[in-house]
């Protein structure tokens, strides 16, 4: 695991602020290196230009409709410029925290916000199954073969498994089955299936 990297720097932070999950108590490890407060240099004019930018951007929707004609149009709705009013800004610092983590082969970034109280998830990796590529809100599967991230293992369809013979988790790329009976696959992982192969039974991989 490489260290943590403290970064200080100047940023509008009002979109994360505002969008991203907080993580309740967390103990960061006081840091053996120094860290540097750069001077702030934004004016007060490009700090709102740069929130009114991404105010319109965090807005902008694209919608569709059908016509008197009914023929389906769409249109890119965004905020005009002119009609966001910024009242007052004040600047802050925030340490942010680059965590990079690897798992068996599977290398993951995490980046944080810290204030006195809490830590803001900027971006974590680890927050997304690797077979759909969707965001997982709860439990997840960390495959105990590559460290490879998974929505935990379901009745159908699902993106990960557990070895029916070890127990071991399993994303999908690292699954391998053996028929139980006509219809139904037994999942096992890489070392199960070998010594189900040494005792003459077919094994394959789940994924081609
Ligand atoms: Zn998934
Ligand atoms: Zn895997
Ligand atoms: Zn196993």
């Amino acid at each position: 695991m490489n260290p943590l990297v403290l970064i200080c720097g100047l940023n509008v932070r009002a979109r994360f602020i505002m969008n991203n999950e907080k993580i309740e108590s967390c103990q960061i490890p006081k840091f053996s290196f120094p860290v540097q407060r750069p001077n702030f240099s934004l004016g007060l004019t490009s700090i709102s230009d740069h929130a009114k930018n991404l105010i319109i951007k965090q807005y902008t929707r694209c919608v569709s409709y059908y016509g008197k004609n009914n023929v389906r149009y769409t249109k890119t709705c965004k905020p005009h410029l002119s009609k966001i009013f910024i009242t007052d800004t004040k600047q802050s610092y925030y340490p942010e925290w680059q965590i990079d983590l690897k798992i068996l082969e599977k290398k993951y970034k995490g980046i944080f916000l810290e204030n006195q109280n809490s830590i803001l998830k900027l971006q974590f990796d680890m927050d997304y199954c690797n077979q759909c590529k969707e965001k997982i809100y709860n439990t997840k599967l960390i495959c105990n073969s590559c460290g490879n991230i998974a929505h935990p293992p379901k009745k159908l369809w699902s993106h990960s498994y557990l070895c029916s013979e070890c127990g071991k988790t399993l994303c999908k790329q690292c699954t391998h089955y053996v028929r139980k009976w006509l219809i139904l696959k037994r999942k096992l992982c890489r070392e199960c299936g070998l010594t189900f192969e040494s005792n003459s039974a077919k094994v394959k991989k789940l994924l081609k």
